[in-house]
């Protein structure tokens, strides 16, 4: 292989190599990025603290009816057992009774009232649990597809790494230096040469530079100093 073959070669792998660290970059993304799954984890923990503590109230507030209904079934049994003769304490225990009956139904609806928000709560949390799930399993299939796809990627870019050093080892060191140079500045540095015409710029070269690009030296376009290669 001629000097402009061995760069042309050298910018074939450059631009392989540059693929190949797009992709395992693109990989790499996908991979570390879970925040859909680890936001969807945060809002069914919060709603499960939000049910527990509905909860907690739900019991403390049938605790309380308990309470109540026992105190009503101690007046009554006292009431009706005919072992209170005091007309006065008669109409004192009528009126706790009353009382703690009126007590009793506000108890009652405030207790459906939690029992319907905790009910509510129960439901988010199984929708947004389910989420977490279906996500979760999205996020072990991504990472089952991507760590293969990773670990390929790094072996193809070790190979071209490889081939790179191999072949830089082979190229003259000034012309190497020379490719670096106009790589760095114009992104590729090596271009055809194709009816007489540089592919990088779209002019037409001398035809004894053609001529030398064809015998494999290392000439640059005069208008925009890539190296040209003609097979
Ligand atoms: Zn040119």
């Amino acid at each position: 292989m001629n000097l402009a073959g061995q760069l042309y070669k050298l910018q074939q792998l450059d631009l392989e190599l540059q693929t190949k660290q797009q992709e395992l970059n693109e990989v790499e993304n996908q991979l570390s990025d879970n925040k859909a799954l680890v936001a969807a984890e945060s809002k069914t923990a919060a709603q499960k603290e939000q049910l527990e503590d509905a909860k907690k109230k739900q019991r403390s507030s049938e605790w309380e009816l308990e309470d109540l209904q026992e105190k009503v079934r101690q007046i009554d049994s006292k009431l009706y057992a005919g072992k209170t003769k005091d007309p006065k304490e008669l109409v004192n225990l009528e009126k706790e009774a009353k009382s703690l009956k009126s007590q009793i139904r506000m108890k009652e609806d405030s207790l459906l009232g939690l029992m319907s928000q905790a009910e509510e709560i129960e439901a988010e949390v199984k929708t947004t649990s389910g989420e977490a799930d279906r996500l979760r399993r999205e996020w072990e299939q991504r990472r089952e597809t991507l760590g293969p796809r990773k670990s390929e990627i790094e072996t193809a870019l070790a190979k071209l790494r490889e081939d790179r050093n191999e072949l830089v080892r082979q190229v003259d060191s000034q012309a190497f230096n020379v490719y670096e140079r106009i790589r760095l500045t114009r992104g590729q540095a090596v271009v055809k040469v194709e009816r007489g015409r540089c592919l990088g710029c779209h002019i037409t070269i001398p035809t004894s530079q053609w001529q030398k690009a064809k015998a494999g030296d290392l000439i640059q376009c005069n208008n925009c100093s890539r190296i040209l290669y003609s097979e």
